[in-house]
């Protein structure tokens, strides 16, 4: 299958990232792997003349992207993409982007930062066995702590992308995103991890791993990943591949790997 990950414009390090993420997916044997990089900020219009992504042509396309917006045939090729049925794999910082472009925020389902409020959508803290959609919170949407290896909950063991996952897991030390925002419409929990408030968060169990379904496509949402040790960390790299075959396909094929954290122990490749 054909996968496409998009990059170019971040506040995150996608010039590391974007070659790991790339390995991962081949890793699998799943995807050829192609990658379209947007002019930098503030780039004359021609410059972005040159990004015209054929999105129709890949079963996947992975966000590694948090920037301008694009031009606006792109955009809407996009749109028709995911909803015609095409896959997409939001990672990370990719849930900061394009906070005014309500078709993109109703795909990844909730997002952060970027302006994001109670305007937004509700907060999806998790509890007593399902999403706890907050609509009387009010303030900024996206927050995270003090980085730090945090244990990751399996929400929904028999979902294809969580299937012979562990019931929980020490995830590397990363960003714990908190307090997302978004329409929150037709979305699916995998993963949570509390929030601690000793590492300033929110005290609530928030969602790290969740799809959407957007028309006919298939959305996977993976808010892990920062960089360092998160994009080594073998449950990083697992749900990336298994998330990615799940948006492109709706099964997953992949066998859980040996070195897959336990509760105690973080497990990192190098
Ligand atoms: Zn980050």
């Amino acid at each position: 299958m054909k996968a496409l990950i998009i990059d170019g414009q971040n506040n995150h390090d996608w010039k590391t990232t974007t070659p790991l993420l790339k390995k991962y997916l081949e890793e699998t044997g799943l995807f050829e792997v192609t990658v379209a990089t947007t002019p930098p900020k503030n780039s004359p219009d021609d410059m972005w003349s040159g990004f015209a992504p054929d999105f129709k042509s890949y079963s996947v396309v992975v966000l590694n992207y948090n920037g301008e917006d694009w031009p606006a045939g792109v955009s809407s090729a996009f749109e028709a993409y995911v909803r015609g049925g095409g896959g997409l794999v939001s990672y990370h910082a990719a849930d900061n982007a394009f906070p005014k472009w309500p078709e993109f925020n109703s795909m990844i389902g909730l997002g952060g930062w970027g302006g994001r409020d109670e305007m937004s959508g509700p907060t999806m803290p998790y509890s007593n066995g399902k999403w706890q959609p907050d609509h009387d919170r009010k303030g900024a949407g996206g927050h995270h702590g003090k980085r730090h290896p945090f244990v990751v909950a399996n929400r929904n063991p028999r979902h294809p992308v969580m299937q012979g996952l562990p019931e929980r897991w020490m995830h590397g030390e990363d960003e714990l995103y908190d307090s997302l925002r978004g329409p929150a419409a037709h979305m699916t929990l995998l993963a949570t991890a509390y929030s601690a408030p000793e590492f300033d968060g929110t005290g609530l169990d928030e969602p790290m791993l969740f799809t959407i379904a957007y028309e006919k496509g298939r959305v996977f949402h993976t808010t892990l990943g920062h960089g360092g040790d998160a994009v080594h960390s073998v449950d990083f790299i697992v749900t990336l591949q298994r998330g990615a075959e799940w948006a492109a396909t709706g099964k997953v094929t992949q066998k859980v790997p040996a070195d897959f954290p336990t509760a105690e122990k973080v497990s990192l490749r190098p």
